[in-house]
């Protein structure tokens, strides 16, 4: 058991330093106005156990990503984690349903909800971080989801009701801040047939809410990416990639 442990937690380590390695290259190839920012890997630890958590948290990483609020709250409430990860950064990536969300907000070292996609949920959320955040003026970070492929059985934001969303986060959730969109988009695109569309749409939203809500395009990230298509999000200017199986191994399936 020990040995297969500390075999996992080099090859985590491995696999970790590699995704930086590509990540990295990838930077360097972006078009020169991108490159003000360094892009986050954020480590999808969906299924996978606590183990290949301590492994990449040991290895350096701090942002880590969960898609379930049950196993998001038992992996963030674990006494090994509690004790050996001080530092490490929960990001929320799943689904949110609004009778679910005080379990997210009372997770220690949340960091940011990815997936707002209505404004019910925004108010939600607004309304209840007063009574979980740790210092009283501290504002939770979100990003808005949105469905860039526009397929119906996807969530996430309309495409054209994007800026509406943001502008209501901006004027009516004082508790919120507005950090970037995101978009998990279509499964298995072939990058050989040019840039991915989803990737394009999100870019176009941003430009967007830039003009329709003035804010600064700086202050709007990109998370977009996953293990098959990180380098390449990067290229087109993703502040966030969110990174699994490439690190920690294929996930075992989720029983329900
Ligand atoms: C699972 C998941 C990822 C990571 O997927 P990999 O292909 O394993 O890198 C990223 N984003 C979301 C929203 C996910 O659900």
């Amino acid at each position: 058991m020990a040995v297969l442990f500390r075999n996992n937690m080099a090859e985590v380590a491995t696999n970790l330093r590699l995704v930086y390695d590509k990540i990295q290259a990838a930077a360097t190839n972006r078009a020169s106005e991108h490159r003000y920012y360094e892009p986050r890997l954020v480590a999808v630890s969906k299924l996978q156990t606590i183990e290949s958590i301590l492994s990449a948290y040991e290895a350096g990483q701090r942002h880590f990503g969960e898609n379930y609020v049950n196993e998001l709250v038992e992996k963030s409430s674990n006494s090994q984690i509690l004790e050996k990860c001080k530092e490490i950064q929960w990001h929320f990536i799943g689904n949110l349903q609004r009778n679910k969300v005080n379990k997210v907000l009372n997770v220690p070292n949340l960091y940011v909800i990815e997936t707002v996609d209505d404004d019910r949920l925004a108010n939600a959320l607004n309304n209840s971080w007063s009574r979980f955040r740790r210092n009283d003026d501290s504002k939770l970070s979100i990003m808005v989801q949105v469905n860039t492929s526009q397929e119906k059985e996807k969530h996430g934001c309309d495409i054209v009701k994007v800026s509406d969303l943001v502008k209501h986060i901006l004027n009516n959730c004082p508790n919120l801040k507005f950090m970037g969109l995101m978009t998990i988009g279509m499964f298995g695109y072939d990058v050989a047939n040019g840039p991915n569309p989803d990737f394009l749409c999100l870019i176009k939203c941003r430009e967007k809410v830039h003009e329709e809500v003035g804010i600064d395009i700086k202050n709007i990230e990109l998370s977009m990416g996953m293990s098959s298509d990180y380098e390449h999000a990067i290229e087109l200017g993703s502040t966030n990639v969110r990174v699994g199986s490439v690190i920690f191994g294929s996930r075992p399936q989720k029983s329900t």
